[in-house]
């Protein structure tokens, strides 16, 4: 496999991958509930002009963005469905978005009269979603627990500059007690809100991947699903698939003796002879200074683990095991090779926070490229304005 430039690692992306799992959560949720597929941070590193043409394949009902430059992405790839923003937006990201047809996430009172000072200005109505503080994340949600609470909500649905379309909350914890209590909250808040003859207009959504594949009461009109997309997830028992891998090449190999201290701080000490690979990939490409001496690798489909501390452009792995690990093997970071993988859960564990803290970065970091899929090249080129035919 080569890298799309000659690099020190690279990121592959399985379009395969994406779309059985968009497949198999969208027959999971159900016909009755809409599917956004979340595509924030440059689909989450994964590289949102290989991920939305498969979505748009795959006919998501809407797309979830962050950035207006996520939402550009989204544009150029072709897809001409619903964009939802995942966020408050700021005024001038506001006024930019409207030429992607953003519908914008309305976070607070004030928040609401940013975007309807917006609309005014440009002489427009625009689409909204209004979250509420249901769930008790306390970020960016209106608090309804109150009649006056109540009232503000209903002075934003009555708002004539705001299409208000959907009503949304946003889940703190990856729990399913929590989400089916927080699920609970936001039904009773969300009706108390929309007591009304437009209730049946406006969409009803809090779920995320987690929420929706674990508590189907957490579902309403509308579920928001990131992490499952790219099979970062353990729902649906396990069924989803990895969609990334993190590759490199080992770039050098000597044995030292017994007692060398190896890397910066002399961070690990040898008890016996060992032989070191060096990975041409540190923290400037995301490898966190927090996987010294904990996170593994994949050389010859063995682990080999970190053994010195990261540092901007390389790190050591212990391939003393490693019968004939030489320089050029290939080496993976995160993904599968042979019957091994480095999984998110392994990831996580050595990173001591989530996966994803970290894969972003890597995918937004490093060179990157589609595999697996031979139909994706041609589905982005149908879809885009120069590919080419068939
Ligand atoms: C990122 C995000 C999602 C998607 O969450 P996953 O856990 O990745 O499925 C949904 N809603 C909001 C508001 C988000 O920020």
């Amino acid at each position: 496999m080569t890298p799309p430039v000659p690099a020190g690692g690279w990121v592959e992306i399985d379009g395969r991958a994406i779309t059985y799992n968009v497949r198999t959560i969208r027959a999971a949720l159900g016909s009755q509930v809409e599917f956004c597929a979340v595509v924030k941070a440059d689909a989450y590193g994964h590289g949102i002009d290989i991920v939305a043409p498969l979505l748009a394949a795959s006919q998501v009902d809407m797309i979830g963005v962050a950035s207006n430059e996520d939402a550009a992405a989204v544009r150029t790839s072709g897809f001409t469905g619903r964009l939802m923003r995942v966020r408050p937006a700021g005024r001038d990201e506001v006024d930019d978005g409207i030429r992607f047809g953003i519908e914008e996430w309305i976070g607070g009172a004030e928040h609401a009269g940013i975007v309807s000072g917006v609309a005014a200005a440009r002489g427009t109505r625009i689409r909204a979603h209004l979250s509420l503080n249901s769930t008790g994340l306390s970020r960016d949600g209106l608090e309804v627990s109150s009649p006056h609470g109540v009232r503000v909500a209903r002075g934003v649905l009555a708002d004539p500059l705001l299409d208000t379309v959907g009503i949304c909350s946003h889940f703190p914890c990856e729990d399913e007690a929590d989400v089916v209590a927080g699920s609970a909250r936001f039904d009773a808040q969300s009706r108390a809100v929309l007591d009304g003859p437009a209730a049946n207009a406006v969409a009803r959504h809090c779920a995320t991947t987690f929420a929706a594949l674990h508590a189907p009461e957490s579902r309403f009109d509308l579920a928001r699903i990131g992490a499952g997309i790219y099979g970062d997830t353990d729902a649906l028992g396990g069924a989803l698939r990895p969609a990334m891998r993190v590759v490199s090449r080992i770039a050098a190999i000597n044995s030292y003796p017994r007692g060398s201290t190896v890397g910066y701080d002399r961070w690990h000490r040898l008890d016996a002879e060992a032989r070191l690979a060096l990975i041409p990939l540190g923290y400037a490409d995301g490898f966190h200074r927090s996987l010294s001496g904990t996170g593994e690798v994949l050389v010859r489909g063995e682990r080999a683990r970190i053994v010195d501390r990261i540092a901007m452009n390389g790190f050591l792995v212990d391939v003393s095991h490693i019968a004939g690990a030489a320089p050029g093997d290939e080496v993976v970071l995160f993904g599968a090779q042979h019957d091994q993988a480095i999984t998110s859960a392994d990831v996580a564990r050595a990173h001591g926070s989530i996966a994803a803290d970290l894969y972003v970065a890597w995918g937004r970091l490093l060179p990157r490229r589609a595999v697996g899929d031979p139909g994706a090249a041609r589905v982005a080129g149908a879809a885009g304005a120069a590919g080419p035919a068939g």
